[in-house]
């Protein structure tokens, strides 16, 4: 097939009475229309690109679409891929058009098993691979570790979907927290109550983001999830989606079980320093509550960025860990109709285009970057904490993107000289008096230069907890207007934009939450910021924190073979491991490194 990039054309002007109210937006799931230009359209336009007559062309598909509102005209960009009548023009036609910067040959995106057990396989009791954690990143390793025909084991600390939902509204809406089924934990992951955006940066040579996008649609998500430039599900399909998965998984002989907690790793001594890997402890949180073994000899652990107690004790276990940089801020809120008008001007409410998204930068002058994180066109925020007496926001949305507010994460990027390890009273505080005293120990007795691995777990638990008590308890989060921030001053009411944050927000003084150089940076990058979306700055836009979760505080580095540095048969994975950020790089990092382990245990190599 032969695809070609850079079709455009131009999208019929709305009647105004057709727009949806640019503040008021009422898009529903079936104002999306899924194609605005009939395929004949795109086959004339592709023809005259590849200079064939229409009839040379047998079948044409769309492969992405996006729109550019800029200029007067709306216009709708596709990359279609086309099939010639008769395929063996295709070498001749791309010949021809060599150096074409919009013509190419359609890459195989298609994604096989690398290698599948034999139908009788019949592992040992430790033989079966083991996943820990079922966010994305997990879900995509057992999938593809279950394709591979090797029954994986999936343990998964919190509560299935369905039971997960009610635990974690009981935080929203009676102020309930249960530690172990909330935002973070749970089937599905940090990902499910998400705006669901589907889009990320990595290198992708191999295709991986494609396998794990149609392994969603398989399960039932939106079609439009493969073509949009900016894909996403938003929660209620998400939930479905992971409960298709799971089914899939079970199917082919994977089983999954939830509240299953691993708290310990067993290791045997392996030489050199190394260690390898025997079995889990598991504690049993549902009607057992049991602690158990599991034996198990190859382990992948995708268990998110917030798995900050199995951090502490694979730090115990001396499995190789170190600090990396994350962000913090705060979550930011403006009327979505402000979003909309700034990015589609006066295209803005026209049903195909949705809530605008934006994506902002701005290097201060003090050497740290602001930036959007996690922007939720049409969304709410949401109280995402995992732990008791902390406060911590993040975005989701529905797959309308039809709340009246726009929310990001409004962040500051941080590097591990910044993380409070000279601070043994914060050690103390964020890991109780014990441990806190002996991880502060451990932390002066390192050479200078080096940071403890766990010292920016210390940093977003002080965070945390002043976020508590700055919004007076009961998991309200405490909150700012922009002008007031702006000017140095707390916050006594709300103006037109009201925060959507529950359980509720308490009018303050962010700066006495946040470190001094991000509130600086942040002062700065607001006004900037209002220079590129008019109204970015107003007064009366409302910030709630703090923002702390925007990927892990370590790495566990991993080698070539995806196998922990210094402990054989562990494989880290996904956004704890500090591998991936966002659904789509977990999900992928989930493919690849099951790939690995799979091929492992059938004893063949391994896919580049
Ligand atoms: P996780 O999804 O965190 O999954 C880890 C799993 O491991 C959890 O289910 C946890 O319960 C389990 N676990 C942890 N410890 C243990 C243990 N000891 N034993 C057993 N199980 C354990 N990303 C996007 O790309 N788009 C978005 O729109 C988006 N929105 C988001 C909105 C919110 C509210 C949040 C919180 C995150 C959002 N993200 C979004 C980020 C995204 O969710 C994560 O990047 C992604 O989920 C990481 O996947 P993961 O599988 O590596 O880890």
């Amino acid at each position: 097939m032969i695809r070609i990039a850079e079709l455009k054309l131009p999208l019929q002007a709305l009647p105004v009475e057709a727009r949806r109210a640019a503040d008021a937006p009422a898009e529903t799931d079936a104002d999306r229309t899924p194609q605005p230009h009939p395929i004949e359209a795109l086959r004339t336009l592709a023809a005259q690109a590849l200079a064939l007559p229409e009839s040379a062309i047998a079948n044409l598909h769309v492969h992405k679409r996006s729109f550019d509102a800029r200029g007067t005209a709306l216009r709708a960009v596709y990359i279609v891929d086309v099939a010639l009548a008769d395929p063996a023009q295709e070498d001749a036609v791309l010949q021809r058009l060599a150096g074409h910067a919009h013509v190419q040959r359609t890459p195989d995106m298609s994604w096989q098993p690398p290698a599948r057990a034999a139908a009788d396989w019949t592992p040992a009791a430790d033989e079966r691979p083991v996943v820990v954690g079922f966010g994305p990143c997990g879900i995509l390793a057992a999938l593809t570790l279950a394709e591979m025909g090797l029954r994986p084991i999936v343990l998964e600390r919190g509560r299935p979907v369905r039971q997960r939902t009610k635990d974690t509204w009981g935080l929203w809406r009676r102020r309930e927290l249960n530690p172990d089924s909330n935002v973070q934990f749970g089937e599905g992951g940090a990902g499910l109550f998400s705006d669901g955006k589907l889009y990320s940066q990595i290198k992708d040579p191999r295709h991986l983001g494609r396998r794990v996008m149609q392994a969603f649609v398989d399960a039932g998500a939106p079609p439009e999830i493969l073509y949009e430039a900016h894909p996403h599900i938003g929660t209620f399909k998400l939930v479905k989606v992971v409960e298709a998965l799971r089914a899939r998984i079970t199917a082919l002989g994977g089983e999954i079980r939830f509240e299953q907690q691993v708290v310990d790793f067993v290791l045997a001594p392996a030489g050199e320093g190394r260690w390898r890997l025997q079995g889990l402890r598991v504690h049993d949180r549902g009607a057992h509550g049991t602690e158990y073994e599991l034996p198990a000899q190859r382990v992948i652990l995708a268990l998110g960025h917030s798995a900050r107690d199995t951090f502490e004790r694979l730090h115990q276990r001396g499995v190789r860990l170190e600090p990396k940089p994350f962000s913090i801020g705060v979550r930011i809120e403006h009327p979505q109709g402000m979003i909309d008008r700034a990015r589609w001007g006066r295209h803005a409410g026209h049903p195909l285009l949705g809530a605008a998204a934006y994506k902002l930068v701005h290097h201060a002058a003090n050497g740290r970057a602001v930036y959007s994180f996690c922007m939720c066109p049409g969304g709410t925020v949401v109280a995402a904490t995992s732990e008791a007496e902390r406060v911590v926001t993040n975005g989701m949305s529905q797959y309308s993107r039809a709340e009246r507010n726009a929310n990001a994460g409004l962040v500051v990027g941080i590097g591990p000289q910044d993380f409070p390890q000279h601070d043994a009273a914060a050690w103390r505080a964020a890991f109780g008096d014990a441990a806190g005293s002996r991880y502060a120990a451990e932390a002066a007795a390192l050479p200078d230069g080096a940071v403890h691995p766990l010292a920016g777990v210390v940093l977003q638990r002080t965070l945390e907890s002043a976020a508590y008590r700055a919004g007076g308890g009961g998991y309200n989060a405490p909150g700012q207007l922009v002008g007031d921030f702006l000017a140095g001053r707390p916050s006594a009411t709300f103006g037109d934009v009201l925060p959507s944050y529950k359980p509720g927000v308490t009018l303050g003084d962010l700066a006495t939450v946040l470190p001094d150089d991000a509130v600086a940076a942040m002062r700065e990058a607001l006004p900037a910021f209002g220079r590129q979306i008019r109204g970015y700055d107003r007064a009366d836009a409302v910030m709630t924190g703090v923002e702390t979760r925007t990927s892990s505080p370590l790495r566990i580095p991993r080698g070539p073979d995806y196998q922990s540095l210094n402990v054989e048969g562990l494989y880290p994975a996904g956004e704890g491991a500090g591998y991936a950020g966002g659904i789509l790089s977990a999900g992928v990092d989930g493919v690849r490194v099951a790939e690995a382990l799979g091929c492992h245990v059938l004893g063949v190599t391994p896919p580049p």
